[in-house]
């Protein structure tokens, strides 16, 4: 499996959570969008509350800046109350959407399954899935981060053929890292990513070394150099600093030179 770090183009993507009315969404959007216009080799994606999708897309076509959901549901459609689902999310202007989020896994018990179910609804719809995968602090702290991780990349990617492979993104994000201030230092995540992409090549030899596998858990502009000089971090998934456009920006400049 020859790495070939050069071939990923660095991908940065800001989640915003629960965050934002429609106004503030579009205006921190066309901060982002502003802010990135002038760079190259880099793809820069925003992660606005469902309400806020549709008119941050429209401001930011024809632009840089993508969209994605911050989950959507495996129907495509049916009585399933207060669910979104992927093509849904397709028409109202998102290219990928998040998936098994740790806060999702931990607060609304979303298991593998479901990941995996939610990912090929996605795919079907023409979305890119960005996949999440990552410990606990008492699974890493037991020495089980790696069973952990390859479970779940595993679980997330059942009956997922090449072409799918191909289109996706795969998030590592320590559970004990976002949120908290506390990243992993870049050994730990070269670690753990190194892992994924080794587990990604038992099954797709030929693809593993394209597939980029973002770093998520405290991302700030002051350590996301650092994180992006290991051969297999390939971009940021961003948190609490994609919330405010300038420190959101400087890690997509920091992290893409
Ligand atoms: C996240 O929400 O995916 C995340 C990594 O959050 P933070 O950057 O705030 O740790």
């Amino acid at each position: 499996m020859p790495a070939s770090k050069g071939a990923r183009r660095p991908f940065f993507c800001g989640n915003w959570k629960l965050q934002g009315t429609v106004n503030e969404s579009v205006a921190l959007a066309t901060e982002v969008r502003n802010g990135v216009a002038t760079l190259r080799d880099v793809d820069v994606v925003v992660a606005p509350s469902f309400t806020a999708i549709h008119a941050v897309a429209r401001r930011l076509e024809g632009g840089p800046v993508s969209v994605a959901g911050q989950d959507c549901f495996w129907e495509d459609k049916g009585a399933f109350t207060g669910e979104v689902s992927a093509p849904q999310l397709s028409d109202a202007g998102c290219k990928f959407v998040i998936l098994g989020h740790s806060e999702r896994r931990q607060l609304m018990g979303e298991l593998d399954a479901a990941v995996n179910l939610k990912a090929k609804a996605a795919l079907r719809a023409g979305l890119a899935p960005i996949i999440c995968v990552g410990e606990t602090l008492a699974e890493r702290d037991a020495g089980e981060t790696l069973g952990r991780v390859g479970a779940q990349v595993d679980a997330a990617l059942t009956d997922l053929t090449a072409a799918d492979l191909a289109r996706s993104i795969v998030a590592y994000e320590p559970v004990w890292a976002i949120g908290t201030g506390r990243n992993a230092t870049a050994a730990q995540a070269q670690e753990v990513h190194r892992f994924i992409r080794t587990r990604l090549a038992a099954k797709f030899a030929d693809l593993a070394p394209t597939v980029r596998i973002l770093y998520g858990g405290s991302v700030k502009p002051d350590n996301i150099k650092a994180l992006m000089a290991e051969e297999d971090v390939d971009g940021g998934l961003v948190g609490g600093a994609s919330l405010i456009a300038d420190s959101f920006i400087r890690i997509v400049k920091e992290g893409s030179v």
